[in-house]
């Protein structure tokens, strides 16, 4: 992501691990080792895209429920000691792919029109260009043939990062495709929740305002620091150090930030 005076650059992927925690992420923009560890979420992603990308190369009737489990076992990670214990391996294991077995025979017969393809636009009213990787785009089956879904599977609920997906996505859309999507998801593995959300027209300026706060927002980030997502902080390289400093005084001008950004 490049900072000047004006950020010209947005990477959604860079965006998302910053939201995750500024700390972390200014660390690895400086090559520290242990910030640039993958932790299990990290790991649990990597495995999860694998699948959804797998799956949907498959014609739909083979795409079934042991087809799905044969390729968690190949790519879901055997890096246990990655996670909390070895119990909370096996349960995330578990869930996650239970979920999304469902989410996916829900879909068997979706025909993707995008599949795990980073994007670019230069989006004129923010002066911007934006990156995004799309995981699926998919025709809506429901509406014409030119609308069209978008679906994010995600291992973690982080709101701000969701919140950020919906408002990015609906800018990029706009921009790119000059056609919102009838749906914008978030399938959650872990929970087994899917979270819709239906951008329209008349939410376009507020999203666009969402994406000028993030541009300004940006290169303040060093300054903040994120400590209040638990499951994150749990499993992350830079724990010790990170709470062996004063987190309090960072803390509060992290929920002052993300008042902002969730409004
Ligand atoms: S322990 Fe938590 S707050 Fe500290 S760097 Fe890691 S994710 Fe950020």
């Amino acid at each position: 992501m490049e900072q000047s005076a004006a950020v010209k650059l947005i990477e959604d992927y860079k965006l998302e691990e910053l939201l995750r925690c500024p700390y972390r992420f200014i660390k690895r923009q400086t090559a520290n080792k242990r910030a640039g560890e993958v932790n299990g979420r990290q790991l649990m992603q990597f495995a999860v895209s694998h699948i959804v990308n797998d799956f949907y190369e498959l014609p739909p009737h083979a795409r079934t429920a042991d087809v799905v489990k044969r390729l968690a076992e190949r790519w879901w990670t055997p890096r246990v000691a990655k996670f909390e214990n070895a119990e909370h391996y096996w349960d995330s294991k578990l869930q996650a792919v239970a979920h999304l077995t469902a989410f996916l025979l829900e879909e068997q017969e979706a025909a993707p029109i995008i599949q795990f393809e980073q994007h670019r636009t230069f989006v004129e009213p923010l002066d911007m260009e934006l990156t995004q990787i799309f995981q699926i785009v998919a025709e809506d089956p429901y509406g014409t043939n030119t609308d069209y879904i978008v679906q994010k599977f995600v291992v973690d609920e982080d709101e701000d990062v969701i919140v950020t997906f919906q408002h990015m996505t609906a800018v990029f859309c706009n921009s790119a495709f000059g056609k919102l999507p009838s749906r914008i998801d978030v399938l959650s593995v872990m929970s087994g929740q899917r979270i819709c959300y239906y951008p329209s027209e008349a939410d376009i300026p507020q999203s666009l305002d969402y994406m000028r706060l993030v541009q300004t927002v940006l290169p303040e980030a060093e300054r903040l620091r994120k400590s209040n997502n638990v499951a994150e902080c749990r499993s992350c390289p830079l724990r010790s150090e990170c709470f062996s400093k004063t987190a309090e005084a960072t803390a509060e001008a992290v929920l002052q930030k993300s008042a902002c950004l969730t409004m």
